[in-house]
Order: structure tokens, then C-alpha cells, then sequence
């Protein structure tokens, strides 16, 4: 059975078609499912019961089951588990403007970033449309409250799933529906050169993030592997084509590793890397995770390649360090749980 969380506006307009029903009651459904948030569908208001008893036959309503939560001061991390029992994860950040939510795209990740957790686990499947709409519906559902952003940036490489990740921003994007418009979803990528050529071009598509990490081929090789694949001026000559197609800045979000990505000589690099207004950089104090080998910049090393990109005008700021208290490193809520049903 089908999950009509997965399904597009257009996708419902063409099965209510092959019913021989009109394509206007769409706006209804679509509107009971994620606006007034219905529980069964039998309670779409404004549809008769015999289609109503229909849409409850051909689809599921199944959403995450939820496995843990933990409250920080200002994040909520969820540790959900799908249908097949696989194991995700999802971080509410509450911010001054809004509630934004951070989720996963694939259940593991085979990027094998050397700094990052969820890199330990390899890469399962990818998740569907209907799973990753499903994190949102539950959080909002759950905790009465309304998301206005969301940043695919937990576990996974979301390019890596490229088709769903479309399709489910289709979805959310609709106006009948959540209506959370490009400007509302950040996709962020390791540095998938294909794909973020083809996401610019794309309909549907929001924001983009680079994980970027270092200015040079050597360090970001060490750290990421698919720099291997897509080097560092390839990978900024696809961002630059990317923002001429798309007209919108691009974040490169910079993990602050002491002594490996830190120096002022790659500050001075990144900045005539960039060379332009085009591009925000996001300075993150690393969230240390164990075992990983790394530790986070001091405060101070943090100061000074702000200062250096600062000198050179480049846009930049400095990430607040979200959701340690929650273990909100990207895999870490899976890790330890993990490690606690081994015990
Ligand atoms: S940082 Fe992102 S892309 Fe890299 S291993 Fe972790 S989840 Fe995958």
C-alpha cells in the first residue's frame, strides 16, 4: 500500500482522474493532510465518505515511529525508526525567527567524512518521499507547533538521493500543503558536482549548502573522500554555475578542527577561493564526538580566520555552538543508542 504522505499534487490530481473523480477535491485532501493535520483520512472535511473510504483503502498514513527524544535548551533531537526498522534522526532548532528542523535523507551515509558519525555507518537505502515528509508531520503533530524551515543536513548525503529529495520537496512546497517555499528549505551537499549542477536547474529546488571544510585539495581529501572525486575548483566552479542559474547565495558551512582546518594560510585561501559576495561562509565550532580523532578549534583560532575572512570582505559568521547537550552531532543519538541496546 502506498503512503500518501509520498505523493505529489500532481500524482493526487491523476489518481482522483483514474477514479473518474474530479481533480478539484485535491486541494481538499491535500489541505486535511497538512493543514488541518488529520489523523484518519476518513476526517478530510468537505469529501464524501464513499471517496474518503477509498483514499483510506488505497494509501497508509504511517509516519516515523518515534524511539527517543531529548531536550537540550533550545533543540529537541529525535531518534525515529522506520517501517523496516531502520534508525534516523531529526533535530528541532527553536530560533528567534522560527522553528527550524534539520533532517535526515538516507538511513547511513557512504561519504565516510572523517569528522562525522553518521560516516561510520554505511549507507542502508535511501529514504523515501513519504519518510522524509513524515519526520515534519510527526514533530508538528506532536508538539503542536509549526516549522518554517528545513535543512536536509542530518544523516546522509541528500544528492545521494537526489530523485526522493526532489520529489519530496515538490511536496512540501505545495501551497495546498505545508507551503514551504525555496526560500524555507537549505539543501546541504558534501560537494556532489553533478547534482548540484542539476539541482539550479531544477523547479522545486531551495537553498543550497556546501559542506565545504577546507580550501585546499589536500586537507578537504583527508577529511572528505569525495573530494577525491570532485576537487575543490571543480566543486566552486559548479557552485559559481549555480548561483548565475539560481540567482541565490550559497552557504559553505566550515567545521572548525583545530590544527587541521583552522590556520589563517586557509582563511587567506578561502577568501580568494570565494572572490566574490555570492557566498556566505559558516564558521562551526566542531561538536566533538568520540572517537573521531578531532577536537574543536580553540575560540580564539576561531577569532582569527573570522578576522581574516572579515579583512578580505567576505560575508561570515559563526554558527552557535546548537544542540551538544543533545548529543546533536549528526549519528551520535544512533550511536549511543545503539551502543546501549548492546549492553
Ligand atoms: S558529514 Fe554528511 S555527507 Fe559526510 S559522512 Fe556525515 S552525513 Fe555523510
Amino acid at each position: 500500500m502506498k503512503n500518501i504522505y509520498g505523493l505529489t499534487y500532481v500524482q493526487l490530481e491523476s489518481y482522483l482522474l483514474e477514479l473518474g473523480e474530479k481533480k478539484s477535491k485535491a486541494p481538499f485532501i491535500y489541505q486535511g493532510l497538512y493543514k488541518q493535520q488529520i489523523d484518519s483520512l476518513l476526517d478530510i472535511p468537505a469529501i464524501r465518505q464513499s471517496l474518503l473510504k477509498q483514499l483510506e483503502e488505497d494509501f497508509s498514513m504511517t509516519l516515523p515511529r518515534l524511539v527517543e527524544q531529548t531536550e537540550g535548551d533550545d533543540t529537541t533531537k529525535f531518534l525515529f525508526s522506520l517501517e523496516d526498522g531502520s534508525l534516523i534522526e531529526a533535530v528541532l532548532m527553536r530560533q528567534k525567527y522560527g522553528n527550524s528542523l534539520c533532517i535526515s535523507s538516507q538511513v547511513g551515509c557512504n561519504m565516510a567524512c572523517a569528522f562525522c558519525q553518521s560516516g561510520r555507518f554505511k549507507k542502508v537505502r535511501n529514504l523515501l518521499p513519504e519518510e522524509l515528509t513524515g519526520q515534519i508531520i510527526y514533530i508538528q503533530k506532536q508538539l503542536h507547533l509549526t516549522i518554517s524551515n528545513i535543512v536536509l543536513m542530518g544523516i546522509g548525503e541528500p544528492f545521494d538521493n537526489y530523485d526522493n529529495v526532489m520529489q519530496f520537496l515538490e511536496i512540501i512546497s505545495h501551497p495546498h500543503g505545508l507551503a514551504l517555499g525555496p526560500r524555507h528549505v537549505t539543501v546541504s551537499t558534501c560537494g556532489l558536482v553533478p547534482q548540484i549542477e542539476q539541482y539550479a536547474s531544477h523547479p522545486a529546488h531551495g537553498l543550497l549548502a556546501i559542506s565545504l571544510h577546507a580550501p585546499d585539495d589536500e586537507t578537504r581529501s583527508r577529511l572528505m573522500p569525495v573530494n577525491r572525486r570532485y576537487p575543490v575548483a571543480q566543486l566552486m566552479d559548479a557552485a559559481r554555475s549555480c548561483i548565475l542559474k539560481a540567482g541565490k547565495k550559497i552557504m559553505l558551512e566550515y567545521v572548525m578542527l583545530q590544527e587541521i582546518n583552522d590556520h589563517p594560510w586557509q582563511a587567506q585561501l578561502l577568501a580568494d577561493l570565494i572572490g566574490c559576495d555570492a557566498f556566505h561562509v559558516n564558521l562551526i565550532p566542531y561538536n566533538e564526538t568520540q572517537n573521531l580523532g578531532f577536537t574543536q578549534s580553540s575560540r580564539e583560532r576561531i577569532l582569527e580566520f573570522y578576522d581574516v575572512l572579515k579583512k578580505n570582505h567576505i560575508t561570515v559568521t559563526m554558527r552557535r555552538e546548537f544542540g551538544s547537550s543533545v548529543n546533536a552531532a549528526c549519528g551520535q543519538l544512533r550511536a549511543d543508542y545503539e551502543k546501549q541496546q548492546k549492553q
